[in-house]
Formats: C-alpha cells, structure tokens, sequence
C-alpha cells in the first residue's frame, strides 16, 4: 500500500448544502489524488455511486462482493451500472475460503470476506471515498468529511457524512433513483444475507449479537 505523505492542509469546501458538497469532495478527492482513489459502494442503496458518478464521470466505483450478497443487491448492482452507465469492479474474497464461517465466528468471517479484499482493493490507492454517514448509526456518529485513515494508509473521505435520511430521500427523489428491492421488505441497511434482518436501522446487522461493524471502517 502506498503511504500517504499528503497534509490535509487543502481541504473540500464546504457549502453547507449537502448534496452539493458530496460532489465538491468527490471531485476534490480526484484531483487531489488523481489516480489514486478508490471508491467503494455497498449497493444497499444508489446513493454514493450515483454521486460518485455524477461528480466524476465515469470514476470506478469497487463492491466487495463477499459471496453472500443478496441475490437482489448483485441485481440492483447490475441494474444500476446498466442504466447509468456505472463503471463498477467486483473485488472478491480469496478462493476456497471455508464456507460458513459467519455461523460460529463473524469477526473471522468479516475479516476474509469483507477486510482482505478491501486492503486489495485499496493497493495503490491513496484516496479512498466512501459512502458512510453520521446518521447511519451511533457508531459513526463523528464521521469527518475527510481524514487521514493511518491503519490503511489513505486520506478517507466520506462525501455523505453529513446526510440525513431526509437528504438521501430528497437526492433519490430529485435523481429518480430506483431503490434496492429489499427496501420495501422492511430493509434498510443491507450487507450479508446471513447477518441481516429486517429493521428501520442498522440494528438489523449482526442482530443477535453485540457486532455492529465489519471492520472496514475503523
Ligand atoms: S457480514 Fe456476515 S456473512 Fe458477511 S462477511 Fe461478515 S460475517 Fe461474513
């Protein structure tokens, strides 16, 4: 991995709109970085890659597809890079990974099917963009806009930290973003099929168990 020598001396402005200071840190992160950034999306919703995308055309944009991915998150994938024209990479786990570990160790699971791949991903990248909000639980409750991740050695930049739900509704509605299938089933955070459940937060990951992140993000 490449170590990151930049200060964080020039920052993205901020406008105090969100939706338009999501895509003036999208852009910031691509020139600052050029070449250099790796954006992530969990396809749970369309909302960081259709800002990523809006804000920079073409930018690639990584899924971690751990092998248990809902049926209906690699479809709505599929459906979004088709009709907006996403330019997506899948990154999976190693091969011949036992199977099943989520059912007596999800923190060993996480770490080969969600960790490993991302530090690959990572490899070269000196930015990484992701789409984490504040709101999203009260573990990420103090996400920055932008900040150095010292553990992986990259500038970490969350261009929807500041987003509520509301905004996130209001940019789909104003885009006429389609919703991931599961919405309407009662899902609202959506990542592996064995450890999410139906709920109106995150609390539906990792339900039976005091989990509440993966390890991506520290
Ligand atoms: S969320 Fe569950 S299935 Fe997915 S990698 Fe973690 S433990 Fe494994």
């Amino acid at each position: 991995m490449v170590a990151v020598t930049t200060s964080l001396q020039t920052v993205p402005p901020e406008s105090g709109r969100p939706f338009d200071d999501a895509r003036a840190a999208i852009c910031w992160a691509n020139e600052r970085f050029a070449g250099g950034v790796c954006v992530t999306a969990s396809f749970g919703d369309a909302t960081v890659a259709h800002v990523a995308h809006s804000a920079v055309p073409g930018i690639q944009i990584t899924l971690l597809d751990t092998g248990y991915l809902f049926a209906e998150t690699e479809w709505f994938a599929d459906h979004l890079t088709d009709r907006f024209g996403l330019n997506v990479r899948v990154v999976r786990p190693v091969p011949d990974l036992e199977r099943d570990i989520w059912a007596t160790d999800t923190d060993a699971c996480c770490a080969a099917r969600k960790v490993e791949p991302l530090q690959r991903a990572l490899r070269g990248a000196t930015a990484w963009v992701t789409g984490l909000r504040r709101a999203d639980s009260p573990s990420r409750r103090t996400t920055p806009l932008v900040h150095n991740d010292l553990m992986r050695s990259v500038v970490k930049v969350n261009p929807l930290a500041g987003w509520t739900d509301t905004d996130v509704a209001e940019y789909a509605a104003e885009h006429d973003l389609p919703e991931h299938p599961l919405t309407d089933r009662g899902y609202s955070s959506i990542g592996c099929w064995p450890c999410t459940k139906p709920a109106s937060d995150r609390s539906g990951r990792w339900a039976d168990s005091s989990k509440t992140e993966c390890g991506l993000h520290l």
